[in-house]
């Protein structure tokens, strides 16, 4: 036998009181598979034959027998202890009718005044004198099975089973991991290749989701060891408590449903990991609400996509503290290392500071993408081919080096045949959520971060694709290509929006940080965005050094040259980008937004006087040091 696995069936089997569900319990906790009580799978008209006292009889039994010899099947790949009474000879046939060699039997033996005795003294049990003598008349004591005398301890008992069936003792898995879609099947085959032993599960659904958990360990060797389920019960008690279980589901209800399954089955200071994409004020109501049940809840936002959490994603928990300490290990050991082999896994605050933290992540990587994608648009308006611009962005990687430029380069280069796969995918481009999240708690927060909703306007944009190609006949384009842009200029403008952009995201994370009281390491959180994310860059490893003493990137003495330095560039390719109609929004924000933060005296004097006109807002003076409020009549 494989150690940490018991491919066995177990029947134990004996009369009515003889201890056949407590032991089954037991045993079936301490060798981590399921347990079933054959008695929950009487058909509706033998249950309710028995509570109208009718006996039931061999024909009444033996369909009931045939359902158990099914899931006895259906468990021989996890292995399971049944516990069902058996009693003559023809039934235990029945109960194995293809002679499985895995099936073991184990019959609990003691005699008439023992049990008697017992079932007599358990509270509110009444033992029917004339049905126990029945059921030992009935008894066909079996040859074929281990006898375990019931006289002694429960624990006794079971450490007998498990010597006599040969069972090593076996580990409970240490994890477990549910939901086993694109990202659940990469962590835990990061999980498990890291040596932790694993239990997964993904819900059964009939006809539609069927083993799955059992299939996909099948295909990997990694999860050799791995526990797989598509009974949540049964996942849940083959794990080691306090339980550790990562929730890999679709962000928003199915969280919920999961978490109303599991909280039934999961005991007090259980710890369940939500790594989707929720959203972080969800993830607040979720700790408040497993809080009350005495479960932990810890939000996590993972990031990297399917090969980051196969390799090493960057992972940001948050939650409650003691918690996450009981679960770091696990969460360090699967994460990206940064330049110095230190995990890209830190514990963000409390609440749903994880998720928030991992959203902005997403609203930072949707204008970074928004950034590449209109460099692309300016030169494709210039004629380059889609060879010429991945060896323009190839001559970028040296000194604006991130992983989403790099793949810019390969994504322009690739070829099918002779066709560029880019040139045949519909512009149009699609989203699932966080950016629209990112946009509305910018909007609340009050946070002038404004080249996230510029980016993700850009992409609803896109999506009118009928729309614009309408409006393109209706007013068409004058592109201009007298002269071309300057590549070394197009590079510096790209410098700088990315700089605004990196100050916006940390900026609102900031904003939200104090506002909540997560009190959140801007710059811990750049280092563990160096590896292992989407948004990993060259440019992230230096601003781990630099928001360790400016929290606004604006102000760094690093960077005020270089921005003072490619100020000018981006403002040049911004007007070339107007006079030349072509959509440009993240980069003009960029610009926009400096020329805005850097105007000590702007119009919303105007702005506060049209309020108090119309609405009598009042205003504020200037050099008014009492902070008074005025209205005029206007
Ligand atoms: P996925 O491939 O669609 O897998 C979703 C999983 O959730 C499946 O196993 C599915 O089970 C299960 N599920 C859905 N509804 C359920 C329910 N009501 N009860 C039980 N299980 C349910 O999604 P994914 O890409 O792995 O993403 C999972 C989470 O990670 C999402 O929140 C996503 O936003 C986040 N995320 C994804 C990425 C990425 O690159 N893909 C990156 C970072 C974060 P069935 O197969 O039975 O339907």
């Amino acid at each position: 036998m494989k150690s940490g696995l018991v491919k066995k069936v177990i029947f134990i089997i004996g009369v009515s009181g003889c201890g056949k569900s407590s032991v089954g319990k037991l045993l079936a906790d301490e060798i981590a598979i399921p347990f079933i009580d054959a008695d929950d799978h009487h058909p509706l008209s033998n249950i309710e034959k028995m509570s109208n006292g009718i006996p039931l009889n061999d024909s009444d039994r033996m369909p009931w027998l045939d359902d158990l010899n099914e899931i006895a099947l259906k468990h021989l790949d996890t292995g399971c202890v049944i516990a069902c009474s058996a009693l003559k000879e023809k039934y235990r046939a029945r109960l194995n009718k293809s002679s499985q060699p895995n099936f073991a039997w184990v019959y609990l033996k003691g005699d008439y005044e023992l049990i008697f005795d017992r079932m007599s003294k358990r509270k509110g049990h009444f033992m029917d004198a004339e049905m126990l003598k029945s059921q030992f008349e009935t008894l066909e004591e079996p040859e074929n099975a281990i006898v375990i005398d019931i006289a002694d301890s429960l624990e006794l008992i079971t450490k007998r089973i498990k010597s006599q069936l040969k069972i090593s003792h076996k580990m409970k898995s240490e994890i477990g991991v549910i939901g086993m879609g694109v990202m659940g099947k990469s962590l835990s085959r990061n999980l498990a290749g890291r040596g932790h032993r694993l239990a997964i599960y993904n819900r059964h659904v009939d006809g539609k989701e069927e083993n799955i958990a059992v299939d996909f360990k099948d295909a990997f060797s990694e999860l050799d060891q791995a526990l797989p389920f598509d009974d949540l019960k049964a996942f849940v008690q083959s794990i080691e408590r306090p339980r550790k279980i990562i929730l890999m589901v679709n962000a928003g209800p199915a969280v919920d449903a999961v978490l109303n399954d599991l909280s039934e089955v999961l005991l007090a200071g259980d710890i369940v990991i939500d790594g989707g994409n929720s959203h972080f004020e969800e993830t607040k109501r979720r700790i408040d609400e497993m809080k009350k049940k005495g479960l932990f809840f810890i939000g996590t936002g993972v990031s990297g996509g399917e090969e980051g959490a196969l390799k090493g994603p960057s992972i940001m928990p948050s939650g409650d503290k003691e918690a996450y300490s009981k679960v770091q290990k696990y969460l360090e050991s699967i994460a990206a290392k940064d330049s110095d082999q230190r995990p890209c896994c830190t514990y963000v605050g409390s609440e749903g500071s994880g998720h928030f933290v991992k959203m902005i992540h997403n609203g930072i990587e949707y204008a970074e993408m928004q950034l590449l994608a209109e460099c692309y648009s300016i030169l494709k308006t210039q004629n380059h081919s889609n060879d010429e611009i991945a060896d323009v962005f190839e001559s970028w990687m040296s000194d604006l080096g991130s992983y989403l430029l790099g793949i810019s380069v390969d994504i322009l280069r690739k070829k099918e045949g002779d066709e560029y796969v880019l040139d045949k995918i519909l512009d149009k481009a699609g989203n699932k959520g966080t950016g629209k999240w990112a946009t509305g708690s910018i909007a609340d927060s009050g946070a002038p971060s404004t080249m996230i909703p510029a980016a993700l306007f850009a992409r609803y944009l896109s999506f009118f694709k009928e729309k614009r190609e309408a409006a393109s006949k209706v007013f068409p384009t004058k592109h201009d290509h007298s002269e071309q842009i300057s590549i070394s200029i197009l590079k510096e403008a790209y410098q700088f929006s990315r700089i605004v952009n990196h100050h916006q995201g940390f900026s609102i994370i900031e904003r939200v940080s104090n506002q909540n009281g997560w009190n959140v390491d801007l710059s811990e959180i750049a280092r563990i965005w160096t590896e292992g994310c989407i948004i990993k860059s060259d440019f992230m490893k230096e601003l781990v050094e630099y928001l360790k003493t400016d929290s606004s990137l604006l102000v760094n003495e690093q960077l005020i040259p270089i921005i003072k330095k490619t100020h000018s560039a981006a403002q040049t390719i911004a007007m070339e980008c107007i006079r030349r109609e072509i959509h440009v929004p993240c980069l003009l924000e960029a610009v926009n937004f400096y020329h805005g933060i850097k105007t000590a005296h702007s119009s919303a004097n105007l702005i506060q006087a049209q309020r108090d006109y119309f609405g009598a807002h009042t205003y504020k003076k200037k050099n008014d040091p009492s902070g008074n409020s005025y209205h005029t009549i206007w």
